[in-house]
């Protein structure tokens, strides 16, 4: 049983937190106390990695989830990670073999097994793309290759170092542009069970360009919010157009530490930041962001900092992976998270670092308002921000602003209102439909109590698109009382 840590308890995601937490649920977490406990101690979102788990695994979490959200009368997000076309090595006989440093090897196209000695590497016609020069990283990176020579479907790779070649080993190809199919048979099958148990939003896993965004919005249409997960060069190159393409982005660092150099992707890291920020998409930082509390009550001072500078960076949200979902001390990994949060939101530079970040308006009608949103909550001693929304669209402009004030988001769409809590900033609530702007002002007025955001009689700052119903339309701004 998890013990927490001295400083450690129960620690329930106040309004004040603006910074959301991810956690991926696996079998450290998947029971119905330890899920409960996880919402307790502040995680707003729950990622299934489609690269663990069976489908009864991850459809039993689902139905839990959906069950405590009832009970607790707040939505709860649902991200579902599908595996992207993640390459592994095929199989070959006696399922390792070692090299030495400077040992030349081949490399065959195909899956195996291979009785000739020549390791399987099942990329079909991307084969071809092979080049001598490239790198071919065995292993999230332990073991380096590169290519000497490819005469049709063999290639002669030589080893930079000593090192292991098991089979089913992942395999990264940082310097090829891969002409392979941003998403395989099994993550069109994922796909389709996660739409069915009603997934909030779908990441997709190596993007390399925005057309692989394009090709898994026609399949999942308005149904979940899109997650570009960044861990390609190629994913950098097209930035800006992916940022577009995706409603929003995550920094898969495990990957996109073997692709390009560990001392570049602090640098790529805020350069998502600033461009996701600046596109009003919500970003998530993830992997490793507090890895030693696998086995370990305490992360290292380096994580905690870790945590820390994500958070003075205006992220979204942080993610926990392997922590909370096989680590010993998953709940203590989200208490950590969310006393760290805690720790640097009420920091006096906190204000100063997210400022520093801070992206112009937009010459539109919305951003006008979202940005007067922003001020008016700086002038008036207010309460929150209180957005209607639709779609998401207004709260998401609002939450681009990072105002000083929680932003209360009210919706009568509950899928609306599961998907926009993984934004900054974010209290999202379901209400019933308001006919017009006098009925929105009382309902607001009273969801700003019933949280426990406002008393009676505090000042709060609302935002709307009338007609109501319709999206896209940010053009009304009121002062309420609570
Ligand atoms: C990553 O690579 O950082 C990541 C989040 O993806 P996965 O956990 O699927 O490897």
């Amino acid at each position: 049983m998890e013990q927490s840590g001295e400083q450690a308890g129960p620690y329930a995601c106040p309004a004040d937190q603006r910074t959301r937490i991810v956690a991926t649920i696996g079998p450290a977490s998947r029971d119905a106390a330890t899920l409960r406990r996880l919402v307790e101690a502040g995680t707003s979102v729950f990622r299934m990695n489609m690269s663990h788990g069976s489908h009864a695994d991850h459809a039993a979490v689902v139905r839990t989830l959906r069950g405590l959200e009832e009970e607790l009368g707040r939505p709860l997000t649902l991200l579902q990670d599908l595996c992207g076309p993640k390459i592994r090595l095929g199989d070959f006989p006696g399922g390792e073999v070692f090299v030495t440093a400077g040992e030349r090897l081949e490399l065959v196209c195909g899956q195996g097994p291979r009785e000739d000695g020549r390791i399987p590497l099942p990329i079909g016609d991307a084969f071809a793309a092979l080049e001598p020069g490239a790198r071919v990283l065995i292993d999230d990176g332990r073991l380096t290759l590169h290519v000497e020579s490819v005469a049709g479907e063999v290639a002669v790779v030589r080893a930079d170092t000593d090192g292991r070649i098991a089979d089913r080993k992942g395999v990264n190809l940082p310097d090829v542009a891969l002409p392979i199919p941003a998403l395989t048979d099994k993550d069109r099958d994922d796909l389709a069970f996660g739409l069915e148990q009603g997934v909030d939003w779908v990441a997709l896993s190596f993007v390399q360009r925005p057309e692989d965004l394009h090709m898994l919005r026609e399949l999942v249409g308005d149904r979940a919010g899109l997650v570009a997960k960044l861990e390609k060069p190629s994913a950098l190159t097209h930035l800006e157009a992916i940022v577009d393409a995706a409603d929003a982005i995550m920094i898969a660092r495990g990957d996109l530490g073997v692709e390009i150099p560990p001392e570049d992707v602090p640098v790529a890291q805020r350069q998502i930041v600033r461009r996701s920020r600046a596109a009003g998409k919500p970003v998530i930082v993830a992997t490793q962001m507090l890895d030693s509390m696998m086995g370990a009550p305490r992360p290292t001072r380096a994580e905690a900092s870790d945590v820390a500078n994500a958070v003075y960076e205006g992220v979204d949200a942080v993610m926990l992976s392997g922590e909370t979902a096989a680590g010993d001390y998953p709940v203590g990994s989200v208490e950590m998270m969310a006393r760290i949060i805690e720790r640097v939101e009420a920091d006096e530079q906190f204000r100063g670092s997210l400022d520093a970040g801070h992206p112009q308006p937009g010459a539109t009608d919305a951003d006008a308002i979202c940005c007067a949103v922003r001020r008016i909550a700086q002038i008036l001693p207010t309460a929150c921000c209180v957005t209607w929304t639709e779609s998401g669209f207004t709260t998401l402009r609002v939450a681009r602003e990072r105002p000083v004030r929680p932003i209360l988001s009210l919706t009568p769409s509950i899928a609306t209102a599961r998907r926009i809590a993984l934004a900054w900033g974010v209290i999202s609530r379901v209400v019933p439909d308001a006919a017009d702007s006098e009925a929105a002002a009382e309902c607001a007025a009273r969801a700003a109590r019933d949280t426990g955001i406002a008393e009676g009689g505090d000042a709060l700052v609302m935002t709307a698109g009338l007609p109501f119903g319709v999206r896209g339309t940010t053009n009304q701004l009121r002062i309420v009382r609570a």
